[in-house]
């Protein structure tokens, strides 16, 4: 496949890397494409040996970048968006391949980087820190905002390169050097982002350790994890996964920024754009197959418009072209793979034991690859299965009655990352967005629930884990804050005016 080439994938591949440097290792992987299930190639495990080198680099490397003027880092993140806007479209091509997501989606998800990039390029002129007058004569106060040091970035399998990037491209801006462990689901797309930022890395003569890169399971996860060498870990993933890192990162005193699973929702109120909301819904809810963080899970519907939404909704599914994500006219790709097929199948079960209906999809189609017409179910929010994340396309179709209502089931599961109300309603509206409105990172009011854009800080509450990823503020999670006070006077007044004569 030309786009394995270009990218520089053989069949067999190291999976670790201090930079230009690929380090060979006697443990593989193999990474299967979802579409059709057949081996794509292997990619070399790292060993606990190859770990420790990898993070002594990192440490030496932090020193040179960690020096370096912010904004020539920033000229350094530049030159990899350049050079990510060159490999678009085989980047985009191997998410595709890889992961499952339509080429859409993928080159979406390079697009993504790129505009980080752009985003990191301008913050590594802006950060700032306060100045504040000091209450004693002739002094200054301010804060300043310094790297950490190593950052560890763990992906999940679902978003391959956008996250790292997310995370990766403010973190070096901000001085410090990177460590990254994708999803042993897609480990290629790993190796092929750290050619491209090879590339980058030899033509500005800079030395191996600032972009890192390990390749493994969790076991490889829990080194980095626990490992006091490293301050800051940015983990994405599951709400299981979140729990063990948080725990073990929080032993140690170290720094996380958690980005979980969600079980996000939208309202449909009786006051809708109902066209616009069902579209909206639709990509929401099979867009990735299901696989997204941000995926629509559950319609809350407004009882007058319940009949007319489920019948469009049953419409629109019939006509969803399944199959190869490569193919333009696809819309829905495979799941990642038979596991992910599994859970689907058994959420599907739980539902009609609890009382609820299967009332669309749900079967597993018979081709080669993982492929799944997506589902619509009539379920109660209270079920024990739909308070739950089911990573597939399995969209929940409930009733209300009131605003009040509405709210109280939005907000009523352990999840918080995104939500969307649909409305023309002022009132509505705003009550939404109020501080007794939706309850999760992120809401939206007539836009659904996934495809944020970088520019915004990204994350979610609850078990989502309250991390912050991307645009507004959120580089201050990469470094630390130091308030300093410069007395440039000749006597040494005390704060509170104290009396400490010697
Ligand atoms: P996962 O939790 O199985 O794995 C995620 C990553 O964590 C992998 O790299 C894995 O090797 C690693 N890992 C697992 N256990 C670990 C441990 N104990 N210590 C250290 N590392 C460990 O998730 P997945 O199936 O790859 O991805 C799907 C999940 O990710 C969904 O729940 C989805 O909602 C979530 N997700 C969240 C966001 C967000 O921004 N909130 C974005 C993408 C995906």
């Amino acid at each position: 496949m030309e786009f394995l080439k270009t990218l520089g994938i053989e069949g067999i591949n190291p999976g670790t890397s201090t930079g230009r440097k690929h380090i060979e290792s006697k443990e593989t992987i193999s990474s299967f494409t979802p579409t059709n299930g057949e081996k794509i190639a292997t990619v070399g495990v790292t060993s606990r040996e190859q770990y420790d080198r990898v993070v002594e680099e990192a440490q030496k490397a932090y020193q040179v970048w960690s020096n370096m003027p912010a904004p020539q880092r920033g000229e350094i993140v530049r030159q990899i968006g350049q050079k990510l806007r060159e490999y678009k479209e085989p980047l985009g091509k191997l998410v595709t391949y890889e992961m499952g997501k339509i080429y859409q989606e993928g080159l979406g998800e390079v697009q993504e980087m790129i505009d980080i990039c752009d985003f990191a390029v301008g913050q590594s002129r802006m950060l700032y820190g306060k100045t504040m007058h000091s209450e004693r004569p002739e002094h200054r106060m301010y804060e300043q905002w310094h790297p950490l040091g190593i950052v560890g970035i763990i992906s999940a399998f679902n978003f391959p390169v956008a996250v790292w990037s997310w995370n990766a491209m403010i973190a070096a801006v901000c001085g410090n050097v990177m460590i990254w462990k994708g999803s042993e689901k897609t480990p290629l797309c790993g190796v092929a982002v750290q050619k491209i930022v090879a590339k980058v890395l030899k033509e500005n003569d800079l030395p191996e350790g600032i972009f890192n890169l390990v390749t493994g399971d969790r076991q490889v996860g829990e080194w980095m994890t626990e490992d006091t060498r490293i301050p800051l870990i940015s983990a994405t993933g599951s709400i299981r996964m979140g729990k063990e890192v948080g725990k073990t990162v929080a032993s140690r005193l170290g720094k996380t920024i958690l980005e979980l699973g969600g079980n996000n929702a939208i309202i449909i109120s009786e006051h809708a754009d109902i066209e616009m909301a069902i579209r909206a819904t639709v990509f929401g809810a099979v867009g990735t197959c299901g696989q997204r963080c941000t995926s629509t899970r559950r319609l809350i519907i407004h009882e007058s418009v319940y009949d007319q939404v489920k019948e469009r909704l049953m419409n629109i599914y019939d006509n969803i072209t399944i199959g190869d994500p490569l193919e333009e006219t696809t819309l829905v790709g495979p799941m990642i793979d038979q596991d992910a097929i599994n859970n689907m199948q058994n959420a599907l079960k739980e539902i009609e034991k609890e009382g609820g209906k299967v009332i669309y999809g749900g079967d597993v189609l018979e081709e080669d690859g993982f492929y799944v017409r997506p589902a619509l179910a009539e379920v109660e929010n209270h079920y024990e299965i739909v308070q739950e994340e089911t990573f597939a396309p399995i969209l929940y179709l409930m009733k209300f009655k009131d605003m009040d209502e509405a709210i109280a089931m939005h907000n009523g599961v352990k999840q918080g990352l995104s939500s969307a109300m649909f409305t023309l309603n002022m009132r509505e509206a705003e009550t939404f967005l109020s501080a007794r409105g939706s309850d999760c990172g992120i809401a939206n009011i007539n836009i659904g629930t996934s495809g944020a854009e970088i520019g915004g800080a990204f994350g979610g509450e609850k078990e989502t884990g309250g991390g912050r990823e991307s645009g507004s503020d959120a580089w201050k999670a990469y470094m630390r804050r130091q308030t300093n006070t410069m007395n440039w006077g000749d006597s040494l007044p005390l704060a509170q005016g104290i009396d400490f004569d010697v």
